[in-house]
């Protein structure tokens, strides 16, 4: 079978969650494993909301192939259906062609190549999870902490990684080795509810409010550059023709200098904890003083940093304002000085020619967080060709979402060769 067809076999199968139904996606895997005489096994976390896992090979060694098997809901304007699966002009099209049907076509595409040419001397273990788009609670968190040992491994490739820029004309990969944490809060402040023409009495938990995001907008958090992310930025640096070391004091100098705004919008992200307040519901009638006023505001925090310094540093700005934690995971690291980290480089400059590699640190999350916490250390992986097409960067989570042929056979290459250099043909 050819990988453009098993990724539109599976674009065909919707598995838009919320509700997820990744059952169709594992149902289909496993038929194409079975065909194979590949182990492999179903995982249901509740019904229908299925994990897929497979090993192959055995021996000491191990590596995971992780990817995710939802995606997430369809908006309206797109210009072909979006569960079409439809293979033209060299591309796949449909939800979740790149996020992240793409990457399971691909690994799904390497473990049979593997099964059909290759004798493994180690276990190479593939896993598509249910419920990423959601936050993994269904689909890795279940298996880590139900089935831990059918998904550890030495280490793990995963998605994650920004697609592949061109920096003055230069090839530049990325490897994703950490994730920042998202620490958000549910703010509340009160007052006392009157009549909306005499609004003298300083009790209006909306102009409340107002002040605190005022003062949240206007906070500046502390630049931190962890030293991945010191790594990256020089490296950027330097393919801009910046001709000083990067450090906390001249990175506004370096960004200034950047043509790609969105690039330094991303730099920007990953050297300081973010906060965007970004819900507010108060007030229930224009003459009537509100006496309470909540605002939902998402912050994310760097590796090295947890609840308590988001507390720590918003205390001065928050004073008597009701806070709850709305959702917290604390950021994840894996380290770069590793062989597993040496060894994607070194395959992914063998499968692409001269190509810069640099560490980053993803500005959301993956799965990858809950095999860290397992010990595993996770490395996403955003193998596409160069010239790809800006517009089909932009289509993950968007519309008219797309993966052409060749950066499909990309991913599944490099993924053969990471198997074969590390469980040692
Ligand atoms: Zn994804």
């Amino acid at each position: 079978m050819k990988i453009e067809t098993i990724l539109s076999d599976i674009i065909r199968i919707e598995s838009v969650n919320p509700p997820g139904g990744e059952i169709g996606v594992a149902t289909y895997l496993k038929k194409l494993f079975d065909q194979q005489k590949i182990p492999s096994e179903i995982i249901e976390s509740s019904p229908g909301r299925a994990s897929f896992i497979a090993t192959l090979g055995e021996g000491k060694r191990s590596l995971l192939y992780l990817s995710h098997a939802d995606v997430v809901p369809v908006s309206d304007g797109w210009s072909f259906p979006p569960f079409s699966g439809e293979i033209k002009d060299g591309f796949v099209h449909g939800r979740g062609a790149l996020d992240c049907k793409g990457l399971v076509a691909a690994e799904a595409f390497a473990m049979l190549t593997l099964a059909q040419t290759t004798r493994l001397k180690g276990r190479l273990i593939f896993a598509a999870t249910a419920d990423e788009e959601t936050g993994g609670k269904m689909g890795a968190q279940y298996l880590a902490e139900h089935f831990p040992e059918k998904i550890r491994a030495d280490f793990a490739v995963n998605e994650g990684a920004e697609a592949p820029v061109g920096i003055n004309g230069k090839p530049c990969h990325f490897i994703s080795v950490g994730e920042k944490g998202p620490s958000w809060l549910k703010l509340k402040t009160k007052g006392v509810a009157g009549h909306g023409s005499v609004p003298y009495l300083p009790n209006n938990a909306v102009v409340k409010m107002a002040k605190v995001l005022n003062s949240l907008a206007n906070y500046t958090p502390r630049v931190v550059l962890t030293p991945e992310v010191k790594h990256l930025i020089q490296s950027i640096a330097e393919l801009n023709g910046f001709p000083k070391e990067v450090n906390e004091g001249n990175l506004n100098e370096l960004f200034s200098h950047l043509k790609d705004v969105s690039l330094s919008a991303y730099l920007r992200a990953i050297t300081r904890m973010t906060i965007s307040p970004n819900v507010i519901q108060g007030g229930v009638k224009t003459n009537i003083v509100p006496d309470s006023c909540q605002a939902e505001v998402d912050i994310r925090i760097l590796p090295g940093q947890n609840k308590k310094y988001v507390l720590n540093e918003l205390k001065p700005i928050l004073g008597d304002t009701e806070i709850e934690t709305i959702q917290y995971h604390a950021p994840t690291l894996s380290s770069t000085d590793t062989d597993a980290y040496r060894l994607i480089t070194d395959t992914l400059k063998e499968c692409l020619g001269e190509v810069t590699v640099m560490p980053t640190i993803c500005a959301g999350a993956t799965d990858s967080r809950y095999m860290r916490e397992m010990g595993v250390p996770s490395y996403g992986i955003g193998m596409m060709t160069f010239k790809i097409d800006p517009a089909m960067k932009a289509s993950v989570h968007g519309k008219d979402e797309k993966l052409d042929i060749e950066s499909l056979r990309l991913k599944s290459d490099f993924l053969v060769r990471l198997a074969k250099k590390y469980l040692g043909v």
